[in-house]
């Protein structure tokens, strides 16, 4: 099954978004712009080339294809990558990956594991980032976030002349300011504890789980922490996102199904773009 593509409009300019997500069989998820990966549930060849790659929990539909992504990066001579792990299971994440690479029969992969928890900031390059933040889910589980930062002259200096700025930073007086932009945020698995905290809600792109979408399913999504389609119709109203993609979709529910009931329940009271990553992993 091919991957789903989007290309979602921000204030930096066009994000890609490649992967695809079932729960229980899958979240893959590519920005190969920045070589980033957030959650790498399946083996895929859009892997090798991701130089970062953040896990958020230790689920197997989370997990599944960071072998495949290390071993081929290793097997290439591709060098070095990067791994973010929660801290509470991130020596259980690097003994796995290291019995993998034994049982290939090869030295450990070349994969550095970075533990990190909430509030955690790791730089991508000199003007990104990505912050974790804890969500609402049965496990301890990272979301992560993408900030922009521009470096911009002060307001109180617009229209002054070269020279006069040179004076200034010349006599160490600041002349810029850091302007930072929240791009993406990944909520991960979650319930709608996660609603609680503004850093999750206030990027331009939001991907959600959105786990079962059955007035059946309610007490099912409460009890392993994930969201109901319910739980986004309340919310929605809140959401200044750009773009908002769904994931995660249980197989409770048909692909065609989710398309509909997002259109029916949830388009009519988001102001945004809405779009999904949910594919059929054969
Ligand atoms: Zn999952
Ligand atoms: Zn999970």
């Amino acid at each position: 099954m091919a991957l789903r593509t989007l290309t979602l409009s921000t204030s930096w300019g066009d994000i890609l978004l490649k992967g695809g997500s079932r729960a229980g069989e899958g979240t893959l998820l590519v920005l190969p712009q920045f070589r980033l990966a957030l959650d790498i549930g399946r083996p895929h060849r859009i892997l090798p080339p991701v130089t970062t790659a953040c896990l958020s929990h230790g689920h197997v539909d989370h997990l599944g294809g960071l072998a495949y992504w290390a071993g081929q990066r290793f097997l290439h001579s591709m060098g070095p990558a990067i791994l973010c792990v929660p801290e509470s299971i991130v020596d259980d994440i690097s003994e796995l990956m290291a019995i993998h690479a034994r049982l290939e029969g090869g030295k450990p992969y070349d994969t550095v594991f970075k533990s990190v928890s909430d509030g955690a900031i790791h730089p991508l390059r000199k003007d990104f980032n990505l912050e974790f933040f804890t969500t609402d889910h049965w496990v301890p589980t990272l979301g992560s976030r993408l900030h922009w930062t521009r470096r911009r002259l002060l307001p109180s200096l617009a229209g002054a002349e070269p020279a006069e700025l040179a004076e200034l930073r010349k006599s160490g007086t600041p002349i810029t300011s850091d302007v930072v932009t929240p791009l993406l945020a990944y909520g991960a698995d979650t319930g709608p504890g996660l609603f609680a905290d503004d850093r999750a809600l206030d990027a331009e792109i939001l991907l959600l789980e959105c786990s079962f979408w059955k007035d059946g399913d309610l007490e099912r999504a409460r009890t392993y922490g994930h969201l109901h389609i319910s739980d986004l119709v309340e919310l929605a109203p809140r959401l200044s996102c750009q773009h908002l993609v769904l994931l995660h979709a249980s197989r409770r529910t048909r692909l065609h199904e989710v398309e509909q009931i997002m259109a029916a329940e949830l388009a009519p009271v988001f102001q945004g773009n809405l779009h999904h990553m949910m594919i059929e992993w054969e």
